[in-house]
């Protein structure tokens, strides 16, 4: 640095020092302004071993005024600065309604355990947590596998549900099988039929529906309690075949909705044809979902439910089960539709995909699964932000996979490190290289305290080769000048099909800014990892990682600057990596 240079420096650090002890009670420390330097003025990157002592000489002398002084200087050389940076208001849930009514608010989380979650489910649980949480209560997971014919559960995916609650950081308080529980379904369902509020319906569904369309009640409905009792055994004695008994719960018959109308409570399944996957053949009599879940919410102390509306015709439904049973229904919460452009939430069209092949696995990049989301490096902070943001409205949402993004970068761009990924490489011979360079840069521009990378750039007779992308062509071509970043600047004499032609220029930052030098990327030729890149639409991007990826590990996720944030996958002879967003 020169003379007047230094002065410079001096009067941007120093604003930087003063600024950063105004914040922390009149004490600046290094560090943070350093990366705050280097990230706002990348042209001292070069010349960290000299600003290094500048900054230190500076913090020592800003720390020894006391706070006054230190606001005093900044009111008068950078007023503006003082103007405080708005921070952006963190979204807070709506509160629950009636939740005082309560000594303590109880919500739960109930998947049918037959595949993985996605984001959709995501909403449910994420409102469902931070809401017990909110109140200090109690969050329950509840797996409603009670259906082993046309939803049949699969033991995998009881932990693989517990997976992903456990990675969005959604812990619960108490967990229930519904599979374990059909005693006390059989209990309850007895005593609603003891007080004649069920019976047990012998008649053909088509027959039934006919009759219940105009209002009508089917012949079973008029029997005694007595006889429904009977039936009752008889289904449990395994007197009926399947589809031959079921038993309806008393609603209004002229209920606007013929689909309320006495509706199925439980019915009978043929276990020997349809096993279930925890307990087997052992129970014929299943409990329908209104049943089980009605049940359950008594008995668990559910307080509020926080559901999609397509439950509304089931609350409905519910409401008159507990009227017979004397309780009183937990509050509701029906939110909207989440959809997101671009990408299927429908379990059955997740599973269509699957059974083609379309999808290999249910973590296919394509899909938005949390497992395929985790795979890709996107974070559960950012799903429970994005989801605190959509909220409980009753309001369809249609989101796009770039609000996700959005959230997502916020969490990982603090943190992850930079390196350079050359993806379609080609090569770049570079003549008239003056001397050896030694490139240190940043892991992270605003993080210097991260460390860096080192280059060891050696020409040959003043030669030197790297690669560097084929998606740079079109930037470089014609260019009077092109600078790779943190090294130099070059010029392109001509570019073949194979390899490209380029002339040493100078180092200066500022002569490729006065130049309008494009700032491309690149690697020593014969260094770097090979690498492949999973992207978003099961494509893969393959090119050469920058050496220092060796030292990677599973699960980091990083961004390959220019290009994108990839979680790495893994990392042997080769890098794999799943590309999460620019
Ligand atoms: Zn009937």
């Amino acid at each position: 640095m020169n003379p007047n240079e230094e002065k410079e420096a001096r009067e941007i650090i120093k604003k930087i020092v003063l600024l950063n002890a105004l914040r922390y009670g009149g004490k600046a420390s290094p560090k943070p302004v350093f990366g705050k330097l280097l990230g706002e003025h990348p042209q001292f990157r070069r010349q960290i071993k000299e600003v290094s002592p500048i900054i230190n000489e500076i913090v020592q002398e800003i720390n020894a005024l006391p706070l006054e002084q230190q606001k005093a200087i900044v009111e008068e050389k950078w007023p503006e600065a003082l103007v405080e940076e708005k921070t952006e208001e963190k979204k807070q849930l709506p509160p629950l309604p009636n939740a005082k009514k309560y000594d303590r608010v109880v919500t739960r989380f109930s998947p049918n355990p037959d595949f993985v979650l996605h984001l959709g489910s995501a909403r449910a649980i994420i409102l469902s947590y931070d809401y017990a949480k909110m109140y200090n209560g109690l969050f329950y997971l509840r797996f409603e596998d009670t259906d082993s014919k046309t939803k049949k559960p699969k033991l995998e995916f009881y932990d693989a549900v517990r997976e992903d609650l456990d990675w969005l950081g959604c812990k619960w308080d108490g967990e229930f099988i519904q599979s374990d529980r059909l005693k006390i379904y059989y209990e309850y369902a007895e005593e609603l039929i003891k007080a004649g509020n069920a019976y047990v319906c012998t008649c053909v569904r088509e027959v039934f529906q006919e009759k219940s369309k105009t209002g009508q009640s089917c012949p079973c409905r008029i029997l005694s309690a007595e006889e429904n009792l009977v039936r009752w055994n008889r289904m449990l004695d395994g007197k009926y075949g399947e589809g031959e008994a079921v038993v309806r719960v008393k609603t209004d018959l002229g209920h606007p909705n013929p689909a309320v109308r006495d509706w199925p409570a439980l019915r009978i399944v043929d276990t020997t044809k349809y096993p279930h996957p925890r307990v087997g053949s052992k129970y014929r009599v299943w409990p329908l979902y209104n049943f089980s879940t009605g049940v359950d919410d008594h008995l668990m102390g559910i307080t509020h439910i926080i559901r999609g509306k397509e439950h509304l015709t089931n609350q409905a439904r519910q409401e008159y089960m507990y009227r017979h049973f004397g309780w009183e229904y937990p509050e509701t919460i029906h939110y909207g539709r989440l959809k997101i452009t671009g990408a299927s939430l429908s379990k059955s069209e997740i599973v269509k995909g699957l059974n083609s092949g379309l999808y290999k696995h249910w973590d296919d990049p394509r899909l938005a699964t949390l497992a395929a989301l985790r795979r890709r490096g996107i974070t559960p902070e950012a799903i429970h932000s994005l989801m605190i943001d959509v909220g409980p409205k009753p309001a369809d949402v249609v989101l796009s996979w770039k609000n996700l993004y959005a959230h997502n970068r916020k969490q990982i761009d603090p943190d992850a490190k930079r390196y350079f990924f050359v993806h379609n490489p080609i090569k770049i011979s570079v003549k008239n290289v003056p001397h050896a360079f030694t490139a240190q840069i940043p892991l992270h521009p605003d993080h210097p305290e991260m460390g860096f990378r080192c280059f060891e750039v050696k020409p040959a007779k003043g030669k030197a080769a790297f690669l560097i992308s084929k998606d740079d062509l079109d930037l470089i071509e014609g260019k009077r000048a092109v600078r790779f970043m943190d090294l130099f600047n070059f010029r392109v004499e001509k570019i073949e099909k194979t390899l490209i032609q380029a002339n040493f220029l100078s180092e200066s930052y500022e002569e490729a800014k006065k130049l309008g030098a494009p700032l491309i990327h690149w690697i020593p030729v014969d260094s770097g990892v090979p690498c492949e890149v999973v992207m978003p639409d099961a494509s893969v991007t393959k090119g050469v990682a920058e050496e220092s990826c060796r030292t990677l590990k599973s699960n980091e996720i990083i961004q390959f600057q220019r290009f994108g944030f990839v979680r790495v996958d893994g990392v042997n002879e080769k890098l794999t990596a799943y590309f999460a967003h620019r």
